[in-house]
């Protein structure tokens, strides 16, 4: 199978079918853009049965997305898309970059979502970018912008709910938007606690990749205990 790209946590591989791609999910973690990394044995399959399970509630509730099925432990069958180079991100209570920024303690609950974009460049630092911007730049039409925008608040509000059931804050999260090839854009890329921050409803624990940005303790332990609560019964590579 041929590599299409190959990022610090995922390699993209061609597919029989060239409508679809391979998303293999590899044992490795990276934060602050790469300078720190590890390898961890076991990540990548929970990454890939967390994301597989989310992006199939996510399909459920109506909210299109790329994923098709899982393939193995590691990998899922994926639609090819045009993925944009810019990323949203959802918060509703503030933890990480928006609390040195704006200097809003950690912890504190949003009146309302936030919806954040970041232009995708590690070079730049992954820049600020509204969505004047993404329309200037030719990534989007308005009405694009405001599809994703109701994307992103459904997505919210289904994952919200998904994790409420397992006893788990969504604090915030990433999606990616990918644009079909007749031009649909749907969501894209990967759901899992990479992407998201996690913090147990009862003891309040980190059940997330901060564990490894922070130095917080075992994040095997924290990825198995998301992937026990969210996939349960329903994972069928158990
Ligand atoms: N996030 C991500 N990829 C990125 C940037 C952020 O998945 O390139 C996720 C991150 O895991 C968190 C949320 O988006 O769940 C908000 O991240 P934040 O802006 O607080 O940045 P960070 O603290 O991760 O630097």
């Amino acid at each position: 199978m041929k590599t299409i790209a190959e990022g610090y946590t995922k390699v993209i591989l061609e597919a029989e079918n060239p409508g679809q791609i391979i998303m293999r999910f590899k044992d490795t973690a990276s934060a602050y853009h790469a300078i720190k990394r590890a390898t961890i044995a076991g990540k990548g399959a929970y990454a890939n049965r967390i994301s597989a399970r989310l992006f199939g509630l996510l399909a459920d509730a109506g909210v299109e997305n790329h994923f098709i099925k899982l393939l193995s432990d590691n990998e899922q069958l994926c639609q090819k898309t045009d993925v944009l180079p810019l990323r949203v991100i959802v918060r509703n209570i503030a933890a990480g970059s928006i609390v040195r920024r704006f200097g809003i303690e950690e912890g504190t609950a949003f009146k309302t979502p936030v919806y954040e974009m970041n232009y995708k460049s590690a070079q730049l630092d992954d820049p600020f970018m509204n969505s004047h911007m993404a329309v200037a730049m030719g990534f989007v039409s308005y009405d694009e912008m405001e599809h994703i925008s109701r994307l992103a608040h459904r997505v919210n509000e289904v994952l919200i709910k998904v994790f409420a059931d397992c006893g788990i804050n969504l604090i915030d999260f990433k999606l990616e938007f990918g644009r079909t090839a007749d031009g649909r854009l749907i969501v894209a890329d990967e759901i899992s606690p990479d992407t998201c921050r996690l913090w147990d409803k009862m003891s309040g624990q980190r059940l997330d990749k901060d564990r490894f940005r922070r130095d917080m303790g075992d994040i095997i332990e924290a990825y198995r205990e998301v992937w026990k609560r969210v996939c349960g019964e329903s994972d069928e590579n158990k």
